[in-house]
């Protein structure tokens, strides 16, 4: 499911050269891009850049400075936020206290005056949908929070939208209970084929549930793509570090065979790493490497051309694996991660241990710097 890369894919939504500004400051700056239908597209990124804001111009609530959004082909600027197919859900969830849940799904439908029979369809089939079937006479407070967030989701999914909108909808859920509903958002979303555009700042969330993610710094998507591309093949520094743990070693660049040699320290050897980024020689770098694909030994590795030495600084411990900070001579950290299959009286590694760390040619990624 790539309809972005299908020419033939009609977008969705389309921002089009879209600037929102309050006042002197630019809160969305100049953004061109696309959703399609059926996409989980999630807004990710730190407090303060903009994920709010691209929600509420979608939703109605603010108007582009300049620029305009389209959805399904149409501009819509002219249209009042209760008109568009689009519909928003809220962190608070915003349920009545006095309605019961069956009462909450189906106040949009009444209000719009849809007949008794086809909003007791509706109903019913909504709480079919989010598994509420016996809980439909309960008032809000009679549920748990996990339950209420699903009435909201069936309440803003009843009248059918284009579009669904959802603003940190499991920041009120604990970790257990967030994880599990993560999963029933993506199957309620694959069931009903509703786009969904989330913004969340918890990268997890976003990576778990979302076809593409966009990573957004000071008003600019930076990188919208898999999560899996993100995380594997990150387009700046940036998004390799704000998505997962990375080490970054900046060098200077030769171009070498199929890829770079990399130098960063005088004392220490020449790195080298294949990757598709175009750089001229010279030039400066920042080559990103994933902890998990940096090995950790007591022995130089004889099969890898990254191999530098080390100490090791600080132990993270998780459980399964452990994250290893080791210092090199020159002061750079670098993270190396390795499973945990042995005892912990019996680990072969523990702090200010001499060791060696290695990686493949095409485990890194270089950037420009
Ligand atoms: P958070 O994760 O904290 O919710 P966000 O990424 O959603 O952040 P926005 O709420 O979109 O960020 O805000 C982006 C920037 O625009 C912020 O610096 C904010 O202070 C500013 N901003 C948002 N709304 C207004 C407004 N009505 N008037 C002035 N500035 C605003």
């Amino acid at each position: 499911f790539e309809p972005w890369n299908d020419p033939a894919a009609k977008p969705l939504i389309q921002f089009k050269g879209v600037t929102k500004r309050f006042g002197e400051f630019t809160a969305i700056d100049d953004q061109t891009f696309d959703i399609y239908e059926k996409e989980f597209f999630a807004l990710l990124g730190p407090s303060g850049c903009g994920k709010t804001t691209m929600m509420r111009m979608l939703a109605g609530f603010e108007a582009p400075t300049e620029g305009t959004i389209w959805l399904d082909g149409q501009d819509i600027a002219p249209i009042p936020p209760n008109k568009r197919a689009v519909n928003m859900m809220f962190q608070s969830y915003a349920l009545f206290p006095h309605l019961s849940v069956w009462d909450n799904i189906a106040f949009g439908l009444k209000r719009d005056g849809m007949g008794r029979d086809a909003i007791g369809d509706r109903v019913a089939e909504m709480l079919k949908l989010t598994r509420l079937e016996k809980f439909a006479k309960r008032k809000p407070h009679q549920i748990s929070g996990g339950q209420r967030q699903r009435v909201a989701l069936a309440r803003s999914l009843a009248k059918a939208p284009k579009l669904l909108l959802l603003d940190e909808p499991l920041g009120a859920l604990d970790a257990k209970l967030r994880q599990d509903t993560q999963f029933e958002l993506m199957d309620i979303q694959e069931t009903t084929g509703t786009t969904f555009v989330i913004v969340t700042h918890d990268q997890e969330e976003a990576m778990t549930v979302a076809s593409r993610v966009a990573v957004m710094d000071h008003g600019r998507i930076i990188q919208a793509d898999t999560p899996a591309r993100i995380y594997e093949n990150p387009n700046t520094v940036y998004v390799a570090d704000f998505i997962g743990d990375v080490t970054i070693i900046e060098g200077t660049v030769t171009r070498n065979g199929a890829g770079y040699d990399v130098a960063f320290a005088e004392d220490q050897p020449t790195l080298h790493a294949e990757t598709d980024t175009d750089l001229a020689d010279g030039s400066r770098a920042a080559l990103a490497i994933r902890p998990e694909k940096v090995s950790i030994s007591a022995e130089k590795p004889d099969d890898k051309r990254n191999a530098l030495k080390g100490k090791i600084l600080d132990i993270a411990y998780l459980g399964n694996l452990s994250t290893y900070h080791v210092e090199l001579p020159n002061g750079q950290i670098i993270k190396a991660q390795a499973a945990n299959t042995r005892r912990l009286s019996r680990r072969s590694f523990t702090w200010e241990d001499e060791v060696w760390i290695s990686w493949t040619d095409t485990a890194a990624v270089l950037l420009e710097a």
